[in-house]
């Protein structure tokens, strides 16, 4: 597997759609009496182009990194920096990047000049929690023009029909369910449809999280932080088109 990291540009976000409730950067800066709507660009902001002593790159070619773990790459607030972190992007062809945004209505606008039908080493995904949302965001994320696109249904809040939406523009889908206190409840009968839907599609699908509130077969599951990966695996549900 690929070397990665994470590359958070800016930090701070402000609520999307309900995936958000429960959201841990709001969480986190709550406990640190940090206010998370308050968007601000990061130290690491630079860090793809960073050197060492010897000036060579402090990220090695290769690596892949997660962009903006803690705010959405397409806030409105960000406008002002995203030129430059496109920039950073062009810069190192030799890295991968991935963009994971609920705001697939501001990715055409923030699209830099240059994009085409997208830079090769940058793949966006949008999240899609509950059916509203996919019915909201799949036709947009669809209709854009974006070399690499994907789908990410975490946290997993209900029964999701992709209605045939799914297809070959879309080189991927992960499904997990919600971690943290008070978590809300993953059902295992959602994951396995949503597999069945993207097998049908021929779209390769992972599960990667139970999430800490899981039901199985009409049985709730609670699951400890370090055991909700483990258990996904467990499942052998993870599909990659032939
Ligand atoms: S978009 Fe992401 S970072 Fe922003 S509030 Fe929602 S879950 Fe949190």
């Amino acid at each position: 597997m690929a070397r990665s990291e994470m590359w958070n540009l800016w930090h701070g976000c402000h609520r999307k759609s309900e995936g958000c409730q429960r959201c841990y950067v709001f969480r986190r800066d709550a406990e640190n009496g940090i206010d998370a709507n308050r968007v601000r660009k990061t130290a690491a902001f630079d860090l793809p182009l960073r050197r060492n002593r010897r000036g060579a790159y402090t990220i090695p070619a290769g690596t892949l990194l997660w962009t903006c773990f803690t705010s959405d790459f397409f806030l409105e607030e960000a406008d002002v920096w995203r030129a430059e972190a496109w920039q950073m992007m062009r810069e190192r062809k030799d890295l991968a990047f991935t963009i994971v945004t609920k705001r697939p209505e501001r990715i055409r606008q923030a699209l830099p000049a240059d994009w085409a039908d997208g830079y090769g080493n940058v793949t966006i995904y949008c999240t899609m929690e509950n059916q509203r949302r996919a019915d909201e965001r799949l036709p947009l994320l669809r209709s854009l023009p974006l070399r690499h696109k994907g789908i990410i249904c975490e946290p997993l809040l209900g029964k999701i029909d992709f209605r045939d939406g799914l297809g070959q523009w879309c080189e991927h889908v992960t499904v997990g369910g919600e971690s943290g206190p008070q978590a809300r409840m993953c059902d295992y009968a959602w994951v396995l449809d949503i597999r069945r839907q993207c097998v049908s599609a021929g779209v390769s699908f992972v599960f990667k999280q139970t999430g800490a509130l899981f039901r199985k077969d009409g049985r709730v599951y609670h699951i400890k932080r370090r055991l909700q990966h483990e258990q996904a695996q467990r499942a052998g549900i993870n599909y990659t088109p032939q």
